[in-house]
């Protein structure tokens, strides 16, 4: 049992790491994503892009690039950044959703409660059981154990 609960633990810490790694990596797409709205904007309002602004399209300078090209230079690197946002957002999710399994309280199984005892109750013909339930000690009626 003790083994087991170390297992869990590690598991657990392994896959915070990754997740907070897919939130970082989230971050950054979606900050890189609206900066190309914005250069698309100067483009078409004859403003200046940064140098930051042609890194994003592998661009190292403006090398006489016509406006045409470089907006659809933009348009391209937008649906690669759309594509890994989507991907990005599943694999988070999968991982959120394990970790959420294994924060599931074992005594309990995420439900708070546990079954006390069954008490049979005859009701004209038939016997109905009744089931009275307390508040899981293991997680405080919670359902969740705590990982982090
Ligand atoms: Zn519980």
């Amino acid at each position: 049992m003790e083994d087991e609960t170390n297992r869990i633990y590690l598991e657990a810490s392994r896959l915070q790491n990754e997740i907070a790694e897919y939130k970082k990596e989230l971050d950054n797409l979606q900050f890189q994503r609206s900066r190309i709205i914005e250069c698309i904007d100067c483009i078409d309002n004859g403003k200046n892009l940064t140098l930051e602004d042609f890194k994003l399209i592998d661009l190292s300078t403006y090398n006489n690039v016509s406006k045409f090209l470089l907006k659809l230079k933009y348009k391209g690197k937008s649906d690669i950044i759309d594509s890994r946002l989507e991907k990005n957002r599943i694999e988070l999710k999968k991982k959120e959703d394990i970790l959420m399994s294994l924060s599931t309280c074992p005594f309990c199984r995420g439900k708070g409660y546990v079954h006390k005892k069954t008490e049979y109750i005859r009701q004209e013909r038939k016997i109905i059981p009744r089931i009275s339930t307390e508040t899981c000690k293991a997680c405080k009626g919670t359902g969740r154990i705590e990982l982090a």
